[in-house]
């Protein structure tokens, strides 16, 4: 982009633009795009400005019920590298430190002659990113976790914490499919089930960044107990565990294992993919609700069958359509998450730290110890 868009764009002087394109240059973060610059004429070309990918990698962790991912992005979101670790025990101790001794390894094997120059971290459940503890995670039983300060300390990193429904929602506002919209809601859907909001572009956090905690919605099935030991919520009734074990009880697969249940219904057993289908209608109720009380412009859905299955999106269409008031046009209004099933977990990360980069760039200079100008440490070494 030509430097005099950035300021019509901007409402910046062209003086002022020039200055911020020179101290975000000297961090890495744009580079002088020469094999665009346009010619012609007298005097000077002009040269436009592109994101530099060829300067920082972003490091990302992503924390799951039996796994974690590691996982590094450019400045583009694109991913580089990732690595899926299945857990040795589920006590935040020895996570965190199973992370902590495989992340140096991933970077050596994988990102060969990259540091990444800082680390964002996702995980489900209820999550303060300001302090970056953990609050509260269902299915891993944890509760008030330093996140945050236990792997800045182990990396030597610069560590951001966040929910991984909203890091999401942030790479979707930042590289996905929903980026022209400033008013979207996002549902996660695995072992735990969130929710992000985003409005004008910032995601809604109200205090200790509560916002988002749908699991106990009473849209689930009545006869469903949560661990709360309330009747009909939505996590207890939809969660990734709850649905394997329901394929169990129907003989579908052997082993609960939502995976497995997946390997079925792309296998082609209409049993599996119906099983996936009747998820997507419960997700539907749920996601119905958040349309009603959030009236977004986009409803952007992250769940195994959605992303894999067109008629899994169709039938959850179908049911926010017959269940929201509000909602004029699911085709448009609700799609699945931009990023597919193998990378969405990797990609989650490193948003929470690309948001902060994309929000606040000199950020990048405090983080890797130098204030503008100067080079930031990290990067291609
Ligand atoms: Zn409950």
């Amino acid at each position: 982009m030509a430097r005099r868009t950035v300021a019509r764009l901007t409402g910046l002087s062209a003086a002022a633009v020039t200055r911020h394109c020179r101290d975000l240059v000297e961090l890495g973060l744009i580079r002088e795009a020469e094999e665009a610059a346009v010619r012609g004429g007298m005097g000077r070309p002009h040269v436009p400005v592109d994101i530099d990918v060829d300067r920082h990698l972003i490091g990302g962790v992503h924390i799951a019920h039996e796994h974690f991912t590691l996982a590094a992005l450019d400045l583009r979101g694109r991913l580089r590298a990732s690595e899926r670790v299945p857990h040795e025990g589920t006590a935040p101790d020895a996570v965190l430190s199973a992370i902590a001794d495989r992340f140096p390894a991933f970077v050596e094997a994988r990102l060969s002659g990259w540091t990444p120059v800082a680390v964002g971290v996702a995980v489900g459940g209820w999550v303060d990113p300001q302090q970056g503890i953990v609050i509260e995670h269902t299915s891993l039983g944890w509760r008030d976790i330093p996140v945050g300060e236990t792997l800045g300390r182990a990396l030597g990193a610069s560590v951001r914490v966040d929910n991984h429904a909203r890091a999401l929602a942030c790479a979707e506002r930042m590289f996905g499919n929903v980026r022209a919209h400033g008013s979207f809601a996002h549902i996660f859907v695995g072992n735990v089930v969130d929710a992000a909001i985003m409005t004008g572009g910032v995601p809604h956090h109200g205090p200790r960044s509560g916002a988002g905690e749908i699991a106990h919605l009473p849209v689930g099935e009545a006869g469903v107990r949560c661990s709360r030991g309330h009747y009909g919520c939505f996590e207890a009734t939809v969660s990734d565990r709850a649905w394997a074990h329901r394929a169990v009880a129907d003989g579908i697969t052997t082993r609960p294992s939502l995976t497995a249940l997946a390997g079925r219904a792309m296998a082609g057993d209409r049993r599996a993919r119906e099983l996936f289908l009747d998820r997507a209608r419960m997700i539907g109720r749920g996601a119905a609700v958040l349309f009603d009380v959030l009236n977004p412009e986009v409803l952007v859905v992250t769940e195994l069958g959605v992303l894999q299955f067109a008629d899994c999106l169709e039938a959850l269409r179908d049911e926010v359509a017959a269940r929201s008031n509000v909602c004029a046009d699911t085709r448009t209004s609700v799609v699945a998450g931009s990023f597919g099933v193998d990378a969405t977990l990797a990609v989650a990360g490193g948003s929470v730290e690309l948001d902060a980069i994309y929000r606040s760039p000199l950020s990048l200079g405090v983080v890797s110890g130098r204030t503008v100008p100067g080079v930031p440490l990290g990067g291609r070494t």
